[in-house]
């Protein structure tokens, strides 16, 4: 996908979507395979919203049993399982551990009858069932538990490379013909039920100003819905009551399973998960009412994470907060408590005659994508059928993984002169388009090289987000398309930004 702003600029559209977060990902990929004629525009990065900072599992949310959510664990247990064929390079299964305690706010019949439950509702997409793990069995996996639980459970999710399964659901978009652009922001709405309606963006690298118009508007903005509500000149009560998200990001302890544990404080469920040599450890979940572009982890954020891992975990060797990271769940406006608030999405009409889209979970992204786009096409008389349920994204291999990767890594070794660990780091990121980033390599022998002595990342990567990708800003490799910005401390940090700097400067 290439940046085309003469795509967009004084071009018609069926439908213009606001935002690059994974909602409007998803519409602008439903809609354009449906032959809708589609613009997709973000401020920023893509996926540099909510969407880059979750959890980053793709689960039925086992503590959405709790609150009679059944209708939603269903839809996000067969999602999952799309997911893991549809996307297989970036979407994995993931075994989690939940140790039960004699003082646990939640007893262990209650823990095995919502397992059984979530076994049930998974059905045929279940990626194994949920089992007590025997003592012994427990003890040999050598896990630094301050202690030892007396029971443990097991069950399966699947954990994501969140902003860049966002940034495929754009590419898959732009391969069918949809026009897409990032940090383009769109700052005026002239609407027109019924007729073209006229739309004002600003490119926010060069300060120019655009104009498109576009016969349907959907605005998929999360947590800055009602910002653009505003700008179509509605009024009346906000949609969005966003609630606060931090994670911190560890040294790696060594586990081979993440943990759905409870916590000492509140007794509000909270997850330790391995992710790419580190420890992720989240969430809080707590009222915002701040500015939106203001929001980051304070000291007593990262303290009632640290005292959650704490609690359950003590490693010999104390690892050391690396980083943190705090966003926004859009959740649509309720009187509940945060973490009982609804994660199932709506689909507002605005009296300005704008679609607003609000709520949901990442998890169910295509399917809420498909309801969107149902309503859309309605209004604009289009008959075509949703074909995203069982659609590749770009990357994606319909082959079994074993055999993808021992191919994979052979061609990628005799093409390109890879060794197996950087072939397999390609192919578990880039799926059946790793080719297209170790190719870097013939040409310039410094890109096989490592980003970082301490993670597999590697030069050639740069290169792929620059030409391929629409990476433009430096945060746009590090955070979006990589992750070192989250994975690495300030002074390594310092370093990789003068080896991203020149691929910033290349754009073309
Ligand atoms: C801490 C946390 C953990 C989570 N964990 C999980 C999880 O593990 N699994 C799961 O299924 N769900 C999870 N979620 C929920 C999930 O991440 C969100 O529901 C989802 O990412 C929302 O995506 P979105 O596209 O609606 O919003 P966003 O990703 O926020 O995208 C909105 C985009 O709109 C852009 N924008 C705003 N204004 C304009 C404008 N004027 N012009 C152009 N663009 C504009 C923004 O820059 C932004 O990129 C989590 C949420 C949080 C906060």
């Amino acid at each position: 996908m290439r940046n085309e702003l003469n795509l967009i600029a004084n071009r018609q559209f069926d439908l213009l979507v606001i935002g690059g977060g994974i909602t409007g990902a998803g519409v602008a990929h439903d809609a354009a395979s449906r032959g809708l004629k589609v613009a997709l525009v973000e401020k920023k990065d893509f996926a540099s919203g909510t969407s880059g900072i979750s959890s980053k599992l793709v689960h039925g949310g086992l503590r959405y049993l709790e609150h009679g959510q059944i209708g939603l664990v269903y839809e996000s247990l067969q999602e999952r399982g799309r997911l893991l064929r549809n996307a297989p390079h970036l979407v994995k299964p993931l075994p989690f551990l939940l140790p039960v305690y004699a003082d646990s706010r939640v007893p262990a019949w209650k823990w095995r009858a919502g397992l059984k439950l979530y076994d049930v509702l998974a059905g045929f997409a279940n990626i194994a069932p949920s089992k007590t793990i025997a003592p012994l069995e427990l003890r040999k996996q050598n896990l630094p538990w301050a202690k030892f639980p007396p029971l443990c459970l097991q069950y399966f999710d699947a954990q994501m490379d969140d902003s860049r399964l966002c940034i495929e659901v754009i590419e898959a978009a732009s391969q069918s013909e949809a026009a897409v652009a990032n940090h383009l922001e769109v700052t005026a709405l002239d609407l027109f039920p019924g007729r073209l309606s006229r739309i004002q963006m600003r490119d926010c690298l060069t300060g120019e100003q655009l104009e498109c118009e576009s016969k349907v508007v959907l605005n998929a903005t999360g947590p800055w819905s009602d910002q653009v509500r505003k700008l179509a000149g509605e009024t009346g009560p906000d949609l969005v009551k966003p609630t606060k998200g931090v994670h911190i990001i560890m040294s790696d302890v060594g586990l081979n399973a993440a943990m759905l544990l409870l916590h000492p404080k509140d007794g509000r469920v909270f997850f330790i998960i391995p992710w790419l040599n580190r420890t992720l450890v989240g969430t809080t979940d707590t009222e915002w009412d701040g500015q939106l572009g203001k929001v980051s982890a304070t000291a007593e954020d990262i303290n009632y994470l640290v005292e959650g891992f704490s609690h359950f975990l003590k490693p010999a060797v104390k690892p050391e907060v690396i980083q943190s990271f705090a966003g926004l769940r859009p959740l649509f406006n309720a009187e509940a408590s945060p973490s009982s608030r609804s994660r199932e999405f709506k689909l507002h009409l605005g009296p300005s005659g704008m679609f607003s889209a609000v709520g949901g979970k990442y998890t169910t992204y295509r399917a809420m994508a498909e309801d969107i786009t149902n309503a859309l096409c309605k209004k604009l008389g289009n008959h075509n059928r949703c074909t995203t349920m069982n659609a590749l994204l770009p990357g994606g291999f319909a082959i079994k993984r074993k055999g993808f990767e021992a191919n994979g890594t052979k061609e990628l070794g005799w093409r390109y002169g890879l060794n197996t660990i950087d072939a397999m780091h390609l192919l578990n990121r880039y799926g059946k388009r790793a080719g297209l980033v170790a190719q870097y390599c013939l040409e310039n022998k410094m890109l096989a090289e490592r980003i970082d002595p301490q993670l597999p990342d590697l030069m050639c990567e740069f290169a792929f987000h620059r030409d391929f990708e629409m990476a433009r800003l430096p945060d746009d490799f590090l955070y979006q398309r990589t992750r070192l910005g989250y994975l690495l401390d300030d002074q390594a940090l310092e370093k990789v930004r003068t080896r991203v700097a020149p691929f910033c400067n290349n754009y073309h």
